[in-house]
């Protein structure tokens, strides 16, 4: 199947792509930065680098990266606005994971407007919450050779034993779903009122976030042709 294009492809594509835990965010991210030439920044993969890494940052943001908590405000705005104030800075990019609340969003706004930078598209990935549930809790690992299976699309040979083993799979915590129902009521709470401000200022486009990665890609590139 040919790759879908952007009727002006080569255009100066300045991003935010927001949206739930497991709706493959991240992939998507990835893909427009590849396919359309923009500059990806993951705050979530730069601060488990730097947590990796134990550099002050990620001393800083360990407890919160650890537990699943958001990063204070300050701490992220700060390592945003520093790689838009360098001289290298990027000049069209897809932001993943950030901003994350309205307080984000003001300090971001702030910064592109330093750099003279406007913002072309808020992407809102929008998912029925039941169907993350049934996506994120169907995954189980064996405790052994930690293969891990999908109820749904990777199932073991026998319901709830490893194909290999032929012992009881387990669920990691974050797969459990009170884990993953805190984890969506928790990004509902947060991104609600920078949604409804990118709304207001008419930057907000909603995208179905059903259907495999290509899907959704196309998705996302039909609703670009149409932002200004
Ligand atoms: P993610 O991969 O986007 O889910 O991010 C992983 C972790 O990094 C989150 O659970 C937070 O602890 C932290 N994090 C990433 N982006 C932000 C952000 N914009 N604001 C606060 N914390 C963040």
């Amino acid at each position: 199947m040919s790759r879908p294009r952007l009727s002006s492809y080569g255009r100066v594509m300045r991003l935010i792509l927001v949206g739930p835990p497991g709706t493959g965010k991240g992939t998507q991210a990835k893909l427009l930065s590849k396919r359309l030439g923009l500059t990806h920044i993951g705050t979530g993969d730069i601060l488990r680098e730097a947590v990796r890494l134990d550099s002050p940052l990620g001393q800083m943001a360990r407890p919160y990266v650890d537990q699943g908590r958001l990063v204070p405000d300050d701490l992220v705005n700060e390592l945003v606005a520093d790689r838009f104030r360098r001289n290298d800075r990027p000049d069209r990019f897809v932001m993943d994971g950030y901003p994350r609340t309205l307080a984000q969003a003001a300090s971001f706004e702030k910064v592109l407007e330093d750099q003279d930078l406007n913002l072309t598209a808020v992407i809102l990935i929008v998912t029925d919450d039941g169907e993350i549930v049934r996506r994120l809790t169907g995954r189980w690992c064996c405790p052994k050779c930690k293969t891990t299976y999908h109820v749904l699309s990777n199932p073991p040979r026998r319901a709830g034993y490893c194909d290999d083993d032929n012992i009881p799979l387990i669920q990691r915590v974050d797969d459990q779903e009170t884990t993953v129902r805190e984890r969506l009521r928790l990004y509902h709470e947060t991104t609600r009122d920078m949604v409804q401000h990118f709304r207001r200022r008419g930057l907000l486009y909603e995208v179905p976030g059903l259907g495999d990665i290509e899907t959704i890609y196309r998705n996302i590139v039909a609703i670009l042709n149409q932002a200004k």
